[in-house]
C-alpha cells in the first residue's frame, strides 16, 4: 500500500497557515488559496497530499492555462520570480511547516513541483512518527 505525506504549508509573506481544516480532499485538509485568471477570480483547494494533484476550484480553470496564486490571508501574490523548466510558466511557492519550501508550476496540467526540506533528517524522522512504520 502506498504511504501518504500530507504537507502542511504556510504563506512565505504573512506566515499564516493555508490549510483548511473543513475542506478535505482525499480525507486530510486541503490547503485553500485565492486565484486569478485572465476571466475571473476564485478560489482554489488543492489536495495537501505529496504528489497528488487533485484540486477543487470555484471557477472555471482551462487545461494548459496560467493561473495567478495569492494568499487569502495577506492577498499578496505567491507567484515567484522564476519559470518552470518545463512549460516556462511562472512558478508558485509555499513554505512547508516543518521547514523547506514547495514550488510547483501555475500551468493547469503541468505536474513540475519541487521540494526543498531544509533539514531532510528531520522530515523523515517526522513522517516516519506521524505514518509508521510498515505498511
Ligand atoms: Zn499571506
Ligand atoms: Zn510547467
Amino acid at each position: 500500500m502506498k504511504k501518504y505525506i500530507s504537507l502542511g504549508v504556510n504563506c512565505p509573506h504573512c506566515l499564516e497557515s493555508l490549510m483548511d481544516m473543513n475542506y478535505l480532499i482525499h480525507g486530510y485538509p486541503s490547503i485553500k488559496v485565492d486565484i486569478e485568471t485572465a476571466r475571473a477570480k476564485g478560489r482554489i483547494w488543492l489536495c495537501s497530499i505529496y504528489d497528488c494533484y487533485d484540486h477543487e476550484n470555484d471557477i472555471e480553470l482551462r487545461e494548459v492555462e496560467e493561473v495567478k496564486f495569492y494568499c487569502p490571508h495577506c492577498h499578496q501574490s505567491l507567484m515567484l520570480d522564476k519559470d518552470c523548466s518545463l512549460c516556462k510558466a511562472k512558478m508558485v511557492g509555499f513554505i512547508i511547516k516543518a521547514g523547506g519550501r514547495i514550488d510547483f508550476c501555475s500551468r493547469k496540467g503541468c505536474k513540475n513541483h519541487y521540494v526543498i526540506f531544509e533539514n531532510l533528517a528531520d522530515e523523515i524522522k517526522n513522517f516516519y512518527n506521524e505514518y509508521g512504520k510498515g505498511e
